[in-house]
Parts: C-alpha cells; structure tokens; sequence
C-alpha cells in the first residue's frame, strides 16, 4: 500500500504546506482523501493520474477539506474523464460537497463526468470501501464538526489509519489498532484539534509502529512540540509534503 500525501498543512501552515489531502494507492486502486486545495496538481507532480480515480472520501465539511472540489471537477473534466466521481462521506460532509458544486453552473459543460455520493454511517467500523485490493473503515473524530477518521487495511493486511481533524479520541485510538503508519493531526492542543505530543500517546496507546504528522501549524508552533512527541513515541517524523510513503 501507498500513501501520497499531497498536502500536510493546518489551514494557516508553512507557505510550501498547502491544506492536508492524501492519496492512498494499492493495485489498480487510487482512493483521495480530502481536497481542500488545488488537488490535481499535487497528484500529477507525483506522477498519479487524476483521471483514474477510484473515489474521493471527504472527511469532514471544513472548507481545508472540502473547498477544492470545484476546481477538482472542473480539472477531471478538461482532462477527459468522463465516468461519475464517486464521492463518499457522512452526510455533513456530502452536503458541503453539493453546496460548493452547486456554486458553479457546469449544465452546459458538454461530456461533464459529475458525480455519485454514497453516505458513511457516523458510528465506529463503518465500511467506507471494500474490495480485494482495500478495505477502508471509519470511526468518528471529536471536532468542531462531525468528522470520521479512516483506516484502510490492504489484502495483504497492512494498515494505515489517519485521524483526520479531532482532539485525543478513544474511537480514533482504537481505529489505528496495531496501524503499520499512523497518519494524525497535529495542529496543536486544544478543544478541536491534537499536539503532537498527543498524537504521539495515541500511537503509543494503538501500538502503531510510525506516526506522521500532518495538518502542521507554521514552524515556529511546531518544533519543540515535535521532539516532545519524538520523546514520547521515537519513530514520529512531521509529514513531508509531495512525498510517498510505503505502508
Ligand atoms: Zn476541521
Ligand atoms: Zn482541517
């Protein structure tokens, strides 16, 4: 299993971070998770074909999570695709998608793809997707808003969990349960959202084997939180952005 991460920042992050979007791939499959920045261009400098998408999962209605996806539709469209973009999410989250698409007339858009939605229960070990290639289940977040963290598991049994957008969560700890990477926020303490440090005790509490940090806050707010979680929980490294990870 591949993990592409496309975008590490918070909403206000470094200037080269933009808002935290990843990829995940195995086989033949290419699921996106969030899209709220110019997403195509990141999947191409990484050399993933838009075009092949699989699905597009959006985690929660935060415009850092959604607010691309206009623009994500307009692009497929220019780029020839022509199939519906599966999209899937709980229903907040859905109906955030529909309202930002909405902004934009696109019935005169000759060969327009569209897209298909597909409701996820907000409640722990809903099924997401699954096939042969990958198994993706969700649990909620504690957020601002309704959120689901994700867990994909691949057919070999590798398994990557992200915590998407939460403070400390039970549910989200039990979802990275023996998780090969754990993808966590870390855009500091407080009542919506993780430090590091945190994120480190909840790879330690889920005995994940390697924590990466995304939705990172600019440098100067970062950096002795992130050898604080480092001293908690050694291997936990601040996400790269453009890179790709071996699961
Ligand atoms: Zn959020
Ligand atoms: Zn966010």
């Amino acid at each position: 299993m591949k993990l592409h991460l496309l975008g590490t920042g918070a909403a206000v992050s470094d200037p080269h971070r933009t808002t935290t979007m990843l990829a995940v791939e195995q086989d033949d499959r290419l699921l996106l998770v969030d899209c709220g920045g110019d997403v195509i261009p990141r999947m191409v400098a990484m050399g993933l074909d838009p075009v092949k998408l699989d699905a597009l999962i959006v985690t929660h209605e935060h415009a850092d999570h959604v607010s691309g996806f206009p623009l994500l539709m307009e692009r497929l469209w220019l780029m020839g695709r022509t199939a519906p973009l599966p999209v899937l999410g709980i229903a907040p989250a859905i109906a955030q998608v529909r309202r930002v698409h909405d902004a934009f007339d696109t019935s005169s858009w000759e060969g327009y793809p569209g897209f298909t939605t597909q409701e996820i229960a907000l409640e722990e070990g809903a099924v997401v997707w699954s096939d042969e290639a990958l198994h993706v289940t969700a649990a909620p977040g504690v957020h601002a808003v309704p959120t689901v963290g994700l867990r994909f598991e691949s057919g070999g049994g590798r398994v990557l969990t992200y915590s998407c957008d939460t403070r400390p969560s039970d549910a989200i700890t039990r979802l990275a349960d023996g998780a090969h990477v754990l993808v966590h926020e870390a855009t500091g303490h407080g009542p919506a959202h993780s430090s590091a440090s945190e994120a480190a005790d909840i790879a330690v509490a889920a005995g994940a084997e390697r924590l990466i940090l995304v939705h990172v806050p600019p440098e100067h707010v970062r950096a002795d939180d992130v050898r604080a979680a480092q001293q908690r929980f050694g291997p936990t490294e601040v996400g790269s952005e453009r890179t790709t990870y071996d699961v």
